[in-house]
């Protein structure tokens, strides 16, 4: 049991509705009188001892913005015991009896090593845009993220029809295909590329090529930005199918944005069970969500195992094109 204080963070990349998280931890610990620290920059600022007190204020007008409050980094440094023990000092200098963190796998198993290491509750909060998190069929911030994606695809297809274009559209994913295969089937697209699928360039020249000989008026390819160069693609696909070919990177704008409700709610929801959870004394848990109820999972599992693409998407998309 928690008397005195608790932190939070968020870490690694932003994620719209990590705000919200934020806000909900914050709030839900003064409800239950304990005292809360934020953390900026993630664990960075833990080790440069970026931390100060928050209050119910500091967390106004906050549920409606993308980015984080308490700002986000990379460490190279806490992936070093040294790195961590400094960060954990901070901790303890303060009183900061438990830690919540909001942030993707690294920043997760960052948690893991400092609850090995020092044995300091920890719980975590599943936050990026990628939807990449072991044990959780939702992230904070990849709902805002898809949406994004969607709204640029419906404006790239008009005009992509208006010239009988092939329009290739990179979005963000290195190692995971969930935004592409999500926003491919919700943009209508004819083509997802994904890393963990193999696909057949030439076969999809070739059908692409077919169906433009039929009078199709424009396709949309889907390509997350690990399954290949999607500028590269786009000049082999222009060369191979000789059709008017563009590449559209949509970059950094994908993770900004104003939180979807969904988004806004969910991370209100898990942002009230991790203060509640890490307050009552528990540690180790990832708080996420399964078939729309939420869910703990175990941190190492969480960090320990890698999810997977649905296939169920990968053939929906496949029927669909
Ligand atoms: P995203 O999914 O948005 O990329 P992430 O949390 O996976 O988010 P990372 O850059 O992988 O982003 O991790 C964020 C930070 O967590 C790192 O900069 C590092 O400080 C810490 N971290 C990541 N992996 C480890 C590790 N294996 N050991 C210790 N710390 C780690």
């Amino acid at each position: 049991m928690i008397k005195k204080a608790i932190a939070v963070m968020t870490s690694g990349g932003d994620a719209p509705g990590m705000n919200a998280a934020a806000r909900a931890v914050v709030r839900t610990a003064l409800h239950e009188g304990v005292d809360v620290y934020g953390i900026h920059n993630g664990y960075k600022g833990m080790i440069a001892d970026d931390i100060q007190q928050l209050n119910s204020r500091s967390v106004s007008d906050l549920i409606q913005r993308g980015g984080t409050f308490l700002g986000t980094a990379r460490s190279k440094e806490f992936k070093t015991p040294e790195g961590r023990r400094k960060g954990f000092e901070n901790l303890q200098k303060r009183g900061i009896e438990g830690l919540v963190i909001i942030g993707g796998d690294g920043s997760l198993t960052g948690g893991s090593l400092m609850s090995k290491e020092f044995g300091i509750p920890i719980v975590g909060l599943p936050g990026t845009i990628d939807n990449d998190v072991w044990g959780t069929d939702y992230t904070i911030g990849a709902d805002t993220a898809a949406n994004t994606i969607v709204e640029a695809i419906n404006k790239l297809r008009d005009t992509a029809s208006a010239h009988r274009r092939i329009m290739i559209v990179e979005v963000m994913g290195h190692k995971s295909g969930w935004l592409a295969m999500t926003t491919g089937i919700a943009g209508g697209a004819e083509y997802v590329l994904v890393p963990e699928v193999k696909f057949d360039l030439d076969d999809m020249c070739h059908e692409l090529k077919e169906a433009y000989e039929r009078g199709k008026r424009y396709s949309i390819l889907v390509v997350a930005e690990g399954a290949c160069d999607a500028i590269g693609l786009g000049a082999v696909v222009e060369e191979k199918t000789g059709i008017d070919t563009r590449v559209s990177v949509l970059g950094h704008i994908q993770r900004g944005g104003s939180p979807t409700v969904e988004d806004r709610m969910k991370a209100s929801m898990l942002g009230e069970k991790a203060a509640l959870a890490i307050i009552s004394g528990a540690t180790n848990v990832v708080f996420g969500f399964d078939a729309g109820k939420v869910v703990s999972i175990n941190l190492f599992d969480a960090v320990n195992n890698q999810k997977t693409l649905d296939p169920e998407l990968v053939r929906l998309a496949r029927v669909l094109a």
